[in-house]
């Protein structure tokens, strides 16, 4: 089996990952709260754990992927304090929590299935375990580090961090954590801002409560992920994933609630994504900018020039490391769309060039991409050295099929095995050829060009055809809005 490294965010270093049972590993990573539309910022962990699951299968291991699903819990201010995120949303559109839970919860399938991201091996849904979560909250308040407050269960961080240190994750210390807090408003059953709750009595307007010891309520948003961990893959487990704004307060929170219940922090290597900006900014519905995955796939966004089949969105995110910061723009799309055409080309002619040709002894050349390509993924999976290596075979492919180089039949096999391994496994790209994601971006530009043109024909005054083509649209199933910056269309 090949070395796997991969940063540790606990150590905050590269660490050679050894599993704690050989040949098997445990991956939790926080999947999202069903409440809206799956948008750009979703797909980043989607693809960078999808890409992890990827090589451990292909490397050997046998994986166990638990990312659950929030139906419950988080609420809208320091994620334990305001409104249920689901709650609102459902008291919004004058439905049931769990209609809305179920209605994205399909949407977030249907945009991963979209992206060629695996489902993962067991996908919990935290109002499903809440036995569960009432044990915990027991065990942790028997450990005296909680304490109840007018029906609600707090987490006792100050008693905490005297026998351990709370902050071993985010390299914080409590007095850092103080000043970061928002004082408490007098309103709050808390002794301390830094408090986190595990349980929450429910106020009359709350919906979603189950019956406790303590109170009709539900659980803290955090509390989730640790009972869900344990009963899937145990006390202690191999790998947890998340996107870098989880880090603090999300998952320094599961390790304290992990280590005053089981005695121990429970994950051996924490792996954390970088965000995406747009044009330099921090995606947010209220800054204007904010995009969703049906948006790229249809183009109807007005900060989307075009619209962006889901594998140039997979290509653009693997064009830069987990790690490392990633800034959407359209002419960065478009980039990652012509590059993917041109590895899909080669790719495509290789499988002519290659078709019944022996494995064997390859040239060193290819040899060396391929081993080359493997070890950058093995290398804290970094994703845009290996395409690098694949664009460097492109090149011979290319040459190849114009004369100028002749490779042998080996050669030939091995650049097929690297792709079909590399390319569409691990990476897991694939060819959409005239699919979906293709068809997407040619409606998308004649869309803009029937608009121009309905736009001209007002200009001129000249209601029949703007008439005439709004109409043409209503027939077919498309609804055209004038809106302040611009006009909005919808299927
Ligand atoms: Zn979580």
């Amino acid at each position: 089996m090949r070395d796997l490294y991969i940063t540790n965010s606990l150590s905050r270093t590269k660490e050679l990952f050894t599993p704690l049972n050989p040949g098997h590993v445990g991956l939790y990573v926080c999947g999202p709260t069903v409440y809206g539309d799956a948008h750009l910022g979703h797909a980043r962990p989607a693809i960078t754990y999808d890409v992890l699951v990827r090589l451990l299968r292909q490397i050997g291991y046998k994986v166990r992927y638990v990312r659950n699903i929030t139906d419950v819990g988080h609420l809208e201010h320091d994620a334990d304090e305001g409104e249920d995120k689901i709650a609102k949303k459902a008291r919004l559109e004058q439905l049931e929590p769990m209609e809305v839970v179920q209605e994205y919860t399909e949407r977030y399938h249907e945009a991963m299935r979209e992206l060629n991201v695996a489902p993962p091996s067991i996908e919990p849904r935290a109002s499903g375990h809440i036995i569960e979560q009432i044990r915990l909250v027991k065990t942790i308040l028997e450990a005296g580090y909680a304490y109840e407050s007018n029906g609600s269960i707090y987490f006792d961080v100050e008693k905490y961090n005297k026998d351990h240190h709370y902050g071993v994750l985010s390299g914080r210390n409590l007095e850092d954590t103080v000043e970061g807090t928002r004082s408490l408003d007098g309103q709050s059953d808390k002794k301390a801002p830094f408090d986190f709750a595990l349980w929450k009595k429910a106020s009359p307007e709350h919906i979603m409560h189950w019956p406790s010891p303590w109170s009709e309520g539900f659980p803290g948003w955090h509390l989730e992920c640790s009972a869900m961990s344990e009963k899937y893959l145990g006390a202690e487990f191999d790998i947890h994933g998340g996107g870098m704004d989880l880090m603090f307060p999300h998952h320094e929170c599961e390790i304290a609630q992990n280590v005053a219940s089981r005695g121990k922090e429970g994950v051996r290597y924490w792996m954390h994504n970088n965000m995406i900006t747009i044009n330099g900014k921090k995606m947010g519905k209220s800054l204007g900018n904010f995009i969703t995955l049906s948006d790229l796939f249809s183009g109807n966004n007005s900060v989307l020039s075009q619209a962006y089949s889901p594998m140039t969105i997979r290509f653009f995110i693997l064009q830069a490391h987990y790690r490392s910061t990633l800034d959407f723009s359209n002419e960065a799309l478009q980039a990652a769309s012509k590059g993917l055409a041109k590895v899909l080309g080669a790719a495509r002619d290789l499988k002519a060039m290659a078709a019944g040709k022996q494995a064997g002894v390859a040239s060193e050349k290819v040899q060396e991409l391929y081993d080359k390509a493997y070890d950058a993924l093995c290398d804290d999976l970094n994703t845009p050295i290996a395409l690098g290596y694949i664009f460097e075979a492109v090149k011979l492919i290319n040459s190849a099929k114009a004369g100028s180089l002749k490779l042998q039949d080996a050669d030939l096999a091995l650049l097929e095995r690297m792709f079909s391994e590399i390319l569409f496994g691990v990476l897991g790209l694939k060819d959409e050829g005239a699919s979906d994601g293709k068809s997407a971006e040619v409606i998308s530009g004649l869309m803009d060009m029937i608009l121009e043109e309905r736009q001209e024909a007002k200009a001129n005054k000249d209601w029949t055809k703007s008439d005439k083509i709004r109409n043409s649209l209503t027939s077919l199933g498309i609804t055209v809005k004038d809106t302040k910056d611009g006009v909005e269309w919808s299927l």
